[in-house]
C-alpha cells in the first residue's frame, strides 16, 4: 500500500529482482544527463532480425523514436535550430520569446518540449489532416496550435508561410522586448547540420564505418542530406548507396530517376499537383527545399513505396520483432528491404525508425487494422504503376 515504508518496498523489490550488486552499476554506461536536452541523440542501432533473415543482408535501424524530448529525430534538429538562434541572438532566454514553426507534427512536438525546457513559448502551424495524437501532444506540451487547411506552398496560407508571417506579426506587435523566431526547418541549414554533427557520426561509429546503404524518406530532406554529407564527404564512404524512400504522391522518386519532379510522361509546363494522397505522414515532397538540395549529388537511388506495403510492413514488424512504429518508419523499412534485395548478400543497410506507433494510433494504425492485409508476407520489389 501507499502507507508502506520504503524499506519494505525495497525488501519487496529485492525479493523479485535479487540484491543489486555494486559491480552491475560500475560497468553500466548510464550517467546523469543535464535536463531533457541530455536525452537527445545516441540512439541505438537495432538489427532487425526478421528483415535481415528475409533479405540475407543486415538491416539496421536507427531507433530515433527513443529521442527523449519529442520522440523523433526532430529533437536533434529542434535543439540545433534553437541553439543556433541563441548564438545569433535571435532567441534570448528570459526575454519571453516565442518560437514559430510550420510542421506536420514531429518538429513541432520537439520544439514544444524544448521551448518549455528553455523558457520559451511555442506556436505551431500544422495542417489539419494529421493524426489527432499530434495535436493532443502539442496541446499538453503547452504549445499554441494553429491547425491550417492544406494549401499549396505558393499560397500565403500554407502552414509554413503562415508560421513565418505569425513570427513577424508577433515581433512587430510586441510591446515588450520579446521577439518571434521562425525556426524554418525546411530551409534552415541548422536542420541538416544537426545530422552532420550527430546522426551521421553515430551511424559511422556504431557500424565501425561498415555501412553499404543508407535508406531514408525525406520530409525536409535534413536527415538524408546530413547523414549522406557526413558519411560520403567527411568519412569518404564513396561506395555508400544513399536511397530515398518515397511514398506515392511525392515527387522525389521522379527527381532522383529523371531529374524532374513530375512524371516524364507529362509535358513540361503541365506539372500538376499529384492526386495521390498517401496515408503516410512526415515524408515525401513536391518542392525542392534547401535541406534536400544540401544533399544534391549524394543521392544514388529512390524507391517508391505504396501505402499497402507500408501497412503490411508495420504489422510485420510488430508480429516478428515487437517493434511498433509509425508510417514513415514503415516506408523506410520497405525501401530498406527493396534496397537490400538489389545488393550483394551480406550487405549492411541502415535505415531510420522515426517515431513510435503510439503517435499514429488514430490514423495509420487504424488503417493497418482495417486493411485486411494483416497476415500478408512483407512485399518486396517495386510496384509497376506510373505516377
Ligand atoms: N518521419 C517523420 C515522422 C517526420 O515527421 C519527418 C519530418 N517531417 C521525417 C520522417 C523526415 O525527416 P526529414 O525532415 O529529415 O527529411
Amino acid at each position: 500500500t501507499d502507507g508502506d515504508s520504503s524499506s519494505s518496498s525495497r525488501r519487496r523489490s529485492s525479493m523479485f529482482f535479487g540484491p543489486v550488486q555494486l559491480e552491475d552499476h560500475e560497468s553500466s554506461s548510464s550517467t546523469i544527463v543535464e535536463g531533457i536536452e541530455g536525452c537527445i541523440g545516441n540512439t541505438p542501432l537495432i538489427k532487425i532480425k526478421s528483415l535481415s533473415e528475409a533479405t540475407g543482408c543486415t538491416i539496421l535501424a536507427k531507433a530515433e523514436f527513443l529521442n527523449g524530448a519529442g520522440g523523433s529525430p526532430k529533437d536533434r534538429v529542434a535543439l540545433n535550430m534553437i541553439e543556433d538562434a541563441e548564438q545569433k541572438g535571435l532567441l534570448v532566454p528570459g526575454r519571453g520569446d516565442t518560437i514559430y514553426e510550420g510542421t506536420v507534427g514531429s518538429t513541432g512536438i520537439s520544439i514544444a518540449a524544448l521551448a518549455r525546457a528553455k523558457g520559451y513559448k511555442a506556436h505551431i502551424c500544422m495542417p489539419n489532416d494529421q493524426a489527432e495524437e499530434k495535436y493532443s501532444l502539442l496541446h499538453h506540451l503547452g504549445a499554441t496550435v494553429e491547425p491550417v487547411t492544406p494549401a499549396p506552398i505558393v499560397s500565403p496560407d500554407h502552414f509554413v508561410n503562415l508560421a513565418r508571417r505569425r513570427a513577424l506579426e508577433y515581433t512587430n506587435d510586441s510591446s515588450s522586448e520579446s521577439r518571434g523566431f521562425f525556426a524554418d526547418q525546411f530551409e534552415s541549414p541548422a536542420n541538416y547540420e544537426a545530422h552532420v554533427k550527430t546522426t551521421g557520426p553515430e551511424i559511422f561509429f556504431q557500424t565501425g564505418g561498415r555501412v553499404d546503404a543508407f535508406v531514408a524518406g525525406a520530409g525536409t530532406g535534413g536527415t538524408v542530406s546530413g547523414v549522406a554529407k557526413y558519411l560520403k564527404e567527411e568519412r569518404h564512404l564513396t561506395d555508400l548507396r544513399v536511397v530515398i524512400a518515397d511514398p506515392y504522391g511525392s515527387g522525389l522518386y521522379n527527381r532522383v530517376h529523371y531529374g524532374v519532379m513530375y512524371s516524364p510522361t507529362e509535358k513540361e509546363g503541365t506539372r500538376r499537383r499529384s492526386q495521390v494522397d498517401s496515408i503516410v505522414e512526415g515524408i515525401g515532397m513536391n518542392r525542392l527545399t534547401k535541406n534536400f538540395l544540401a544533399g544534391q549529388g549524394l543521392i544514388d537511388d529512390a524507391v517508391r513505396v505504396t501505402d499497402a506495403q507500408a501497412l503490411v510492413m508495420a504489422n510485420w514488424l510488430v508480429e516478428h520483432d515487437g517493434i511498433f512504429i509509425g508510417s514513415s518508419s514503415a516506408v523506410n523499412c520497405v525501401a530498406a528491404v527493396v534496397t537490400a534485395l538489389k545488393m550483394p548478400e551480406g550487405s549492411r543497410v541502415v535505415t531510420v525508425l522515426c517515431d513510435s506507433g503510439t503517435r499514429h494510433l488514430s490514423k495509420f494504425w487504424k488503417a493497418v487494422k482495417e486493411s485486411g492485409l494483416e497476415n500478408q508476407e512483407v512485399m518486396a520489389g517495386e510496384p509497376q504503376e506510373e505516377d
